[in-house]
């Protein structure tokens, strides 16, 4: 009542007598003198701007006028704030030029509003002003920003993913990840922290908008750095936010770097595998104390997940390839390496070692490639064993000959066992190829030595029983003979050399034991190699008599002195000359030429025998060894006298050696010895 009083009161002077309500903004307009505007006193004012005032001081919502060229300004209380300083004195001024412009959106205070228009028209029927109203549009502004905020974050996290895609070195991938990070929650630093699998120390692998000198201090840390939020995270597995360093205790350690690199909030997230290993911390660091919000966490999370999974991956990866580099250097120290067949048994790797001994290329020995440098005798065997093995399932164990790229044929113990997944079904085959020429050659060796020493086995039996017939003959003649001393004088002799023969067979066995046992000393002393061959002759003497052989001596004038043990040595050339007569037709020539060459000499002994047939020339100083044991059991030998011969002259610092162009072609053994001075 008292307002309307005092309205009244005004009236007259101001002419706002019809205005009415409106709160402080309609008392203002009542009060201001309106002549001072270019709208002049509101008594005159057009019938339809008055309505528009009235309704704007009426409405409880931002609404406003403006009226003619000027666009002078009318509002309510509730548009003062979208006016913010200029509401004091906007009343019949112009309306601000954003209003006009038809902004879409006008701010005033913390709110945005968007705004209508209406044109009122004028006494005239034209346009006499435009009515405008405001409406809040603050909170589907704030949903929009928020969602173009998320869509910005999701944009930023599937880049991310596309990048990650195609990096391989883990630096660059947790460096994308954390310049993802800070960028998704509005951070100004950032650090990713991994923890040393062997020193357990946490240390820097990326950071942003770090110094990098001031880094080093948390690399020098050796648990990980206490007290900080990535050290916190870390020791407890959970989010660790410093809303303000300056306000932490905890951080006092480091508020120097915070002061210097300048951030004040900081908030960490521990790294930990889907499986549940704890890796490292992801931190983000802002200019300003903060909380992070809700989706700085979610942002944190996504992409510490990120970094866990490529950390792992990558691990993982260079776990792969050292494995592949330790089974390949397994492979390469196994001659000739391993080999891997899918389940088709098709191979599909092949070491370099087996592709050196074929000269293949990988390609070429893929599949079924690699039998083809099989030997065509095996192939079949080969191919035949593998398919049963195939279908078997067992362990493959085969051998067969390979051809090299020396073009020589290899034997090769082939090994594998199938390989089976969690199934237990067989997906591949895996194996080895050994290299068995060593192994062959012993066995064959050995094969040799064996049937040599069956064969000498034979002769040993025949040649010990050979003179106990006539030795029991040689008894019964005594028997019979009674008092005939002719008779019994033949007998005798006759026994005697029977017996001389079952000696010395006897000896040589023990020689032979003795030699190859290494037990038997030699008692050496200077002495004239005359004296060697002389006694050598003489023994030997009787079977060059006996089979009528021409016996020839060449020997230079001159003392030719050697360091011997006399019955060893002589033994070795009355071995040679014994040989020479037995493998020599009755009739035949030997001859012993002696050469001096400096500090050394040569004795060769040379028969126009039955020769030695060329391949077996360099086995015939093998114990057991004989060219032809049918036709030598006649001549009464066991195979051994060449090898004593050998070992003997060896023991003398000598050497022997053989040369027969063949069969029938006669056969030439060399001793040779060092020379000493006579002393
Ligand atoms: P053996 O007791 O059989 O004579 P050796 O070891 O003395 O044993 O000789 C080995 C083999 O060498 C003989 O069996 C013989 O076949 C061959 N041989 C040795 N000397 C001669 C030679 N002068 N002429 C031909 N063959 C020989």
């Amino acid at each position: 009542m008292i307002e309307t009083h005092i309205d009244r009161d005004l009236a007259p002077a101001t002419g706002t007598e019809w205005m009415s309500g409106g709160g402080e903004m309609g008392r203002r307009m009542r009060e201001l003198d309106w002549t001072q505007s270019t709208l002049g006193t509101p008594r005159r004012w057009p019938a339809a701007l008055k309505s528009a005032t009235r309704i704007v001081l009426a409405s409880h919502e931002p609404v406003c006028v403006w009226w003619g060229s000027d666009c002078a300004l009318i509002f309510n209380d509730a548009c003062a704030p979208l006016l913010g300083e200029y509401a004091a004195n906007a009343l019949g001024q112009p309306a601000p030029a954003a209003w006009l412009d038809g902004a879409a959106q006008v701010s005033g205070g913390d709110s945005t509003y968007a705004h209508s228009l209406s044109p009122v028209p004028g006494e005239d029927g034209g346009l006499g002003g435009v009515f405008c109203a405001f409406f809040d549009v603050s909170a589907a502004v704030a949903t929009e920003r928020k969602l173009v905020t998320e869509v910005q974050s999701l944009t930023r996290l599937h880049d991310l993913t596309l990048r990650l895609g195609g990096m391989t070195e883990l630096g660059p991938i947790l460096q994308a990840i954390l310049d993802t990070a800070v960028e998704t929650q509005d951070a100004d630093f950032g650090l990713v922290w991994l923890q040393d699998r062997e020193t357990r120390v946490l240390a820097v692998e990326a950071s942003r908008n770090w110094d990098p000198q001031l880094l080093k201090t948390f690399n020098n840390v050796k648990s990980g750095p206490a007290g900080s939020a990535a050290g916190n995270a870390f020791e407890q597995r959970r989010r660790w936010v410093i809303e303000d360093v300056e306000a932490d205790e905890g951080y006092e350690p480091y508020r120097h770097i915070a002061r210097t690199i300048g951030y004040r909030a900081i908030h960490s997230t521990p790294i930990v595998t889907r499986a549940g290993s704890l890796l490292g911390v992801i931190s983000a660091h802002y200019a300003q104390p903060r909380q992070p919000s809700q989706r700085d966490m979610q942002m944190a999370d996504v992409c510490a997940r990120h970094a866990a999974d490529a950390i792992e991956s990558f691990r993982g990866q260079a776990a792969i390839r050292e494995s592949e580099r330790l089974h390949r250097a397994i492979g390469e120290s196994i001659n000739y390496g391993v080999w891997v067949c899918d389940g088709h048994g098709h191979q599909t790797y092949t070491s370099e070692s087996f592709l050196r001994l074929t000269g293949l290329t990988a390609e070429q020995c893929a599949g079924e490639g690699w039998t083809t440098v099989l030997h065509p005798d095996d192939r079949e065997r080969t191919l035949e064993a593998w398919r049963h093995w195939m279908a078997a399932g067992g362990e493959w164990d085969f051998e067969h000959r390979i051809r090299g790229a020396d073009g020589q044929w290899h034997a090769v113990l082939a090994r594998g066992m199938p390989v089976r997944n969690d199934q237990h079904d067989i997906v591949g085959w895996a194996g080895i190829n050994l290299d068995i020429a060593r192994l062959k050659q012993v066995e064959n060796e050995l094969r040799e030595l064996d049937e040599r020493k069956n064969e000498f086995l034979a002769t040993l039996a025949h040649e010990l029983r050979n003179p106990l017939a006539p030795l029991r003959n040689g008894l019964e003649l005594i028997k019979l003979a009674g008092t005939r001393p002719g008779t019994i004088d033949k007998a005798r002799e006759m026994m005697e050399r029977q017996l001389a023969q079952m000696v010395r067979l006897v000896d040589d066995l023990l020689d032979v034991s003795r030699v190859s046992r290494g037990k038997i000393d030699l008692r050496r002393e200077r002495m004239a190699l005359a004296v060697v061959l002389r006694n050598a002759i003489e023994t030997s003497a009787p079977l060059l008599q006996d089979r009528n052989h021409h016996f020839v001596m060449h020997i230079p004038a001159g003392p030719l002195v050697v360091d011997a043990d006399l019955t060893r040595l002589s033994q070795v050339f009355w071995n040679l000359l014994s040989n020479a007569a037995k493998y020599t037709e009755p009739g035949g020539r030997i001859e012993l030429t002696v050469t001096a060459l400096g500090d050394h000499v040569e004795v060769a002994v040379r028969d126009n025998g039955i020769g030695i047939p060329v391949d077996m020339q360099d086995r015939i100083f093998d114990t057991f060894t004989q060219v032809d044991r049918a036709m030598d059991k006649s001549q009464g030998g066991l195979g051994i006298g060449l090898s004593i011969a050998k070992r003997l002259a060896e023991m003398h610092d000598g050497s022997i050696r053989v040369s027969s162009k063949g069969h029938g072609e006669g056969t030439e053994f060399v001793v040779r010895l060092p020379l000493v001075s006579p002393g």
